[in-house]
């Protein structure tokens, strides 16, 4: 049977240490994606292909700031964001913001992100906020509705994970996928 595939670019940004880097380990496990029919792509060590909905969808993951400028277009870790032109890197299917529960600052980073990305992003894109580290309740600082909030003011989806004890992150690159599939439809 016909399978269309498509190809998205999705950078993963927020301040340096909420979790970024483990999530991306997570999302590239092939071990907790064999029952919801993922594949794991050896030749690209950022990528992933899901199968969503009988459409084969391949996500490449950018969050490295050594990754040639016309590749990405911007930077992630991010203060660069502010420097670089999101205008100009219509290669870029998806903004996934990235905080930790347990670090206030981090959330306030995230704030200035979604701030640049909704000013300075002309096209309709796919914008998802995510709240990491949700295993560490007791030291939680960022309450859910400060999250759900600022979705709301930024218009993005918004989810609370853990990239710790991998908690929610399958429903992560799910939903990222679904967002990216449903402003392609509507934008
Ligand atoms: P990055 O700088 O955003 O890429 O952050 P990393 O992925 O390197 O994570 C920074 C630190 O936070 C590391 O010590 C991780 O072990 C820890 N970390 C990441 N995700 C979680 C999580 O969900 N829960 C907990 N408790 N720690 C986490």
């Amino acid at each position: 049977s016909m399978v269309s595939r498509s190809s998205f670019t999705i950078l993963l940004t927020g301040a340096k240490g909420v979790g970024k880097t483990h999530i991306l380990r997570q999302f590239l496990l092939p071990a907790t994606h064999v029952d919801t029919g993922y594949s794991f792509d050896d030749d690209q060590d950022s990528s992933v292909t899901i199968l969503l909905d009988g459409e084969e969808s391949t996500l490449e993951f950018v969050d490295r700031c050594d990754r040639p400028a016309e590749q990405v277009g911007l930077c992630s870790s991010t203060v660069h964001l502010q420097t670089g032109d999101i205008a100009a890197c219509d290669q870029l299917d998806a903004y996934v913001v990235v905080y930790s529960v347990e670090d206030r600052k981090s959330f306030a980073t995230a704030m200035q992100r979604l701030r640049e990305i909704r000013s300075e992003e002309g096209r309709p894109v796919a914008v998802i906020l995510v709240a990491n580290k949700t295993d560490l309740v007791r030291r939680r600082v960022v309450p859910e509705i400060d999250g759900k909030t600022a979705a709301k003011e930024y218009d993005c989806k918004y989810i609370e994970v853990s990239a710790a004890i991998d908690h929610k992150i399958d429903e992560l690159l799910v939903g990222i996928l679904k967002q990216i599939r449903l402003i392609r439809q509507v934008g």
